[in-house]
Formats: C-alpha cells, structure tokens, sequence
C-alpha cells in the first residue's frame, strides 16, 4: 500500500542539508507521494525565532503524526530534549541489527528491534541521602505507559512477523517488574495477539547471556527504562556501534494510539565534514525506511532497508567506512537498488 502522506520535516545544522538531498531523492523514486511541512530548526533559525519555532513544530507534528528530524547541534539547548518534553514522547523504538560489510568482535547475526519506555524506572528520581550513609530513590512503573508501550510492541510484531519478548526482573522486583509483565500479558490477551504471535518473557540478566548466545532468538524486545538503555548499547556494541542507528521517538492519546512519531538518525551533524558531500546517508535513510513502514508503505520501506544493506553488502560504501562513494553517489547506488528492489 502507498498512498499520499503529509510529514513534518525538521532542518538541522552541519550535513543536515546533504543528508537531506539524499532523503529528497530517494522519497521522489518511491510509488507513494511525500510532502513536507517544514521546520527550519537550524541553530540560526532556533537563535532567531525561539521557543515560537519549537511551538510550531510540536503544533505541525500534531496534526501531521509523524516528524522526520536531521541532526542538531546541542548549543543552547538540545532540540531533542525540548520536543521530547513538549510532545511527551515516552516511547523509544530503535531497530539494531548486523550490518553487513561491518567487522565486529560478536559473529553472530543480531536482528533486533528494542522497545524501551523511555519514562520512569529509576531515571525520574536521582534518589536522596536518608541520614549520612545511605540513598534511596524511587522507581516507577506506569500502567498507562506500559499498556501504550506493550499495544505498540506488539503492533510491531505483528507487522513484521516476529515474535516478542518481555524482559525485566519480575521475580526480584516483584512489585514494579511484576506489574510491568502483567500489562504485557493483559495486552497480549485483550488483542488475543497470543495465539498468532509467540511471546515470552526472560529475565533481564538471562536475556543478556541469551542474546549472546543465541541471538537469532530475539526479535522485538520490550522493556521498561534502564534495562533498554543497557540493552541498545550492548547491541549496538555487538553490531559494531557505528553511527549507522536509526529510531523512533513515540507519544500516545489517551485512548493509546501512537499520537507522534519523530522519526531521526541517532548520529550527530559531523560539523567536520560539513559541505564536503562526504557524509553517509546511511542512518537517515534507515530512518526515512522505518518511517515509510510506520506510514503503512511497508513494500517502499523494506525496498530500502533492502538497498541499503545490499550496497553495504557489496562495499559500494561512501568513505567513513572504506567505501569509494560520496554521498551523491552513495545515494545513487541505493536508488539503483531500491528501484530493483520495487520492481521485483
Ligand atoms: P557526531 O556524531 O556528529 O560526529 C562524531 C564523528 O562521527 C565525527 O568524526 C563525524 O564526522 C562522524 N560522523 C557522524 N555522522 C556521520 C555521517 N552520517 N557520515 C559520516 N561521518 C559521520 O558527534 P559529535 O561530534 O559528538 O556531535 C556534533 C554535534 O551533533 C553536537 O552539537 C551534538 O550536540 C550534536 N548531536 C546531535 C544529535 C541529534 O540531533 N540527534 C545526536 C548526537 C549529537
């Protein structure tokens, strides 16, 4: 399916401009038609217009669903910080996976997507002294979160044929971690989502060795806060943490819906390689591809995931990483490919 789609688009400083030439051009050679609202949020511009140019954006975001977002430079403040605050993103989607080409020290084939409440656990309350010798802090668990977080999961898993694992520490925790496993399960119930997708929960530490061990065990991951920080950094460790992540930040309706999806690459603007036509689209093309599955054009989405690990595969690679490409032609590779791939 492909249709016509609005996004809010939202400028950014250093290779934003490239990198965005290169999402321009692969969007004009897919069948669905694109068109951007867009946000100059470019230090200059965020420097001139202020807290009026955020309030837009958020406004724009909110009527469109879905923001595509190139980097920015942390001056002032961090863009990303503010519109996660104003839009009440409070779910983090970060799809990590062996890339092809890439040598790591971990030689298994990691396919992974992590689904981390991005709110609460332990990261709300830096905790405080009780007397002179110890620290206590509070760590909570939101049934509200949780079910929005577990609906999604599980929408994802549906969507790409995978199977979902729910990991906390439940026998420990018994309480927080308990509560979190039985929303997952309830929602897991309430959509009878069970019986056509096979979900199991582990315990976070057991997940860790497992997913050393046997990572082609492990597709979506759902966890709550601090276990999803630990994780998307191990696996981004494991696949060769190169800058070539991509996520989604999510917030949701009351009735649970996913109200705003910012879609951006997890690099930052590489100020030293700015204007020299050397950046690698990578990243952000992974992010335009998650996007296009969000927006329901899933063939276009899986086309260019596809293209891109195909050009990564046949080191038609742009230089950072020992390829021969620029961006301009980095990106033609990948329309080659992408266009096979649609016309398969
Ligand atoms: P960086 O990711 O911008 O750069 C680190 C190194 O990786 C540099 O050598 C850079 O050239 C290289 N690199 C990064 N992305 C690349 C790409 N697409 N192609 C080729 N090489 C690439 O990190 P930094 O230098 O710590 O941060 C620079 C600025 O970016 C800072 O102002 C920081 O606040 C901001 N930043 C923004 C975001 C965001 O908007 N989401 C994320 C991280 C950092």
């Amino acid at each position: 399916m492909s249709g016509t789609h609005e996004i809010t688009e939202l400028l950014g400083d250093g290779i934003a401009d490239e990198l965005r030439e290169s999402v321009h051009a692969v969007a004009e050679v897919l069948p669905g038609i694109y068109t951007f609202d867009t946000m100059d949020l470019a230090y200059e511009n965020r420097r001139k217009e202020g807290r009026e140019l955020y309030d837009r954006s958020v406004a724009s975001m909110q009527r469109t669903g879905v923001g595509f977002k190139y980097p920015t430079a942390t001056i002032e403040e961090s863009p990303n910080a503010v519109l996660r605050k104003l839009l009440k993103f409070s779910v983090i989607h970060r799809p990590i996976s062996s890339i092809p080409g890439i040598k790591t020290n971990f030689t298994g084939k990691l396919d992974l997507d992590i689904i981390r409440i991005a709110t609460g656990g332990t990261y709300d309350d830096p905790g405080q002294m009780i007397g002179d010798y110890a620290a206590a802090s509070l760590r909570i668990v939101d049934r509200k979160t949780c079910e929005q977080a577990a609906r999604y999961a599980f929408s994802v898993a549906m969507r790409e044929r995978k199977s979902l694992t729910s990991s906390s520490k439940y026998t420990i925790q018994r309480i927080t971690d308990g509560l979190f496993e039985d929303i997952v399960q309830e929602v897991a119930n309430e959509f009878q989502y069970s019986g056509q997708i096979e979900h199991r929960r582990e315990l976070f530490d057991a997940l860790l060795a497992k997913l050393v061990m046997d990572p082609e065990n492990f597709q979506v991951v759902l966890v709550l806060n601090e276990y999803g920080d630990f994780l998307s950094d191990l696996a981004s460790g494991m696949v060769g943490s190169l800058g070539l992540g991509a996520s989604v930040s999510l917030a949701f309706s009351e009735k649970g819906q996913v109200a705003a999806a910012m879609f951006d690459a997890t690099h930052g603007t590489a100020p030293d390689i700015a204007g020299q036509n050397k950046a690698n689209p990578t990243a952000i093309l992974l992010a335009f591809s998650m996007m296009l599955k969000h927006l329901g054009d899933t063939q276009s989405g899986e086309a260019l995931r596809k293209g891109l690990f195909e050009c990564l595969d046949a080191g038609e690679t742009t230089g950072d990483i020992g390829g021969p490409h620029n961006t301009e032609s980095f990106t033609r590779e990948v329309i080659e490919r992408v266009r096979a791939n649609l016309a398969e």
